[in-house]
């Protein structure tokens, strides 16, 4: 008899990075993290703290264990439960640069100077580290070492799995065997949530964020003067819902019939924006409220944090060592 669906979709591995930003914001809750919670229920998951891609970019080295220490409250706090899946820090399983060194043997220079993220950092920057054009290297082998078939992201992170599938053909095709699955995206289906000043993706580095963990009055403040549909420029103007941020927000949080309200009160200018703003700041504190609960009691046990993090290194380790024995053998290493 041919396995049920359900044990199908558990036969799927997802894999996905977050960076260690210290405080996990709105952005990346509502539009990933909220997400990862509702896989851990149907896939084997591995969410991995991608500290190692974060020292790619100018940060301090003071806070770097901290910051990964506080996402992982984050993590945990937003829902992550280690019984179901794996929450664990890259830098804890060092296979994961031991393959990058290994596909990088297979990736084309031109794939790595044309992706976007290359060309929009390195133009900032006199010097350009290495870091930055291998960083789509080390994505690949994040994802290729847990032979990961799933993998959920943004529109802005395409580009950068469209590559981890081209390395792992290119590796198949080199070595004459299947050593790695191509692996297919899951798209997030919430819009793309901007910062609060509307001018670029939510960021801390911005200042443009609000903090899973803010109190309900500093998530009312940052909200209360953020950008709106420029079209409204005083009370009386109708707006437009579809360029607004907050109605994305509204999405990803509000009851359908309280979108649905959103969308007739703006276009006819029925409400003001403070009074659509208020609506979303009372759905968010109520959305977040258990968050902080639990973030509390976490933050309060560190000890705790730090085992999880070690268990689920411990078990990515196993899976890693794994891959890489079978990726040493293609390659032709001579065994210790
Ligand atoms: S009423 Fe709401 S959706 Fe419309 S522009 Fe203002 S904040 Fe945005």
């Amino acid at each position: 008899m041919p396995p049920d669906e359900s044990y199908l979709a558990r036969m799927h591995r997802i894999f996905s990075g977050v960076q260690p930003s210290g405080e996990l914001h709105i952005g990346n809750y509502l539009g990933a993290v909220r997400n990862f919670v509702a896989l851990q229920e149907q896939y084997e998951c591995l969410y991995c703290i991608v500290d190692l891609h974060a020292i790619t970019q100018p940060y301090d080295a003071a806070t770097l264990g901290p910051r990964t220490l506080e996402m992982a409250v984050g993590l945990l706090a937003a829902g992550l439960d280690p019984s179901r899946c794996s929450v664990f820090v890259q830098s804890h399983v060092p296979q994961h640069t031991e393959l990058m060194w290994m596909l990088g043997t297979v990736t084309p220079l031109g794939e790595l100077e044309r992706m976007t993220q290359f060309k929009d950092k390195s133009a900032r920057q006199e010097s350009v580290p290495a870091g930055i054009l291998n960083y789509p290297i080390l994505q690949a082998a994040d994802i290729l070492l847990y032979k990961a078939d799933r993998v959920p992201v943004g529109e802005d992170q395409l580009q950068h799995l469209e590559l981890a599938r081209e390395i792992a053909r290119r590796w198949n095709a080199r070595f004459g065997v299947v050593t790695f699955p191509e692996p297919q995206p899951i798209v997030s289906r919430t819009g793309r949530i901007m910062g609060l000043d509307g001018q670029a993706k939510m960021s801390k580095s911005l200042g443009n964020t609000i903090g899973v963990l803010d109190p309900p009055e500093a998530v009312w403040e940052k909200l209360r003067p953020s950008v709106t549909d420029p079209a409204r420029k005083t009370r009386k103007d109708p707006g437009n819902p579809e360029v607004c941020n907050i109605f994305t927000m509204h999405g990803a949080l509000s009851k359908p019939e309280q979108v649905a309200h959103v969308a007739v009160q703006c276009r006819t200018a029925g409400w003001g924006c403070l009074d659509c703003k208020r609506l979303l700041a009372d759905n968010m504190i109520a959305e977040l409220a258990p968050v902080r609960e639990r973030a509390a009691g976490l933050a309060a046990r560190p000890e705790r944090v730090r085992a999880v993090l070690a268990e689920g290194a411990e078990r990515c380790r196993g899976l890693a060592e794994s891959t890489m024995a079978e990726v040493r053998d293609v390659v032709g290493l001579a065994a210790p």
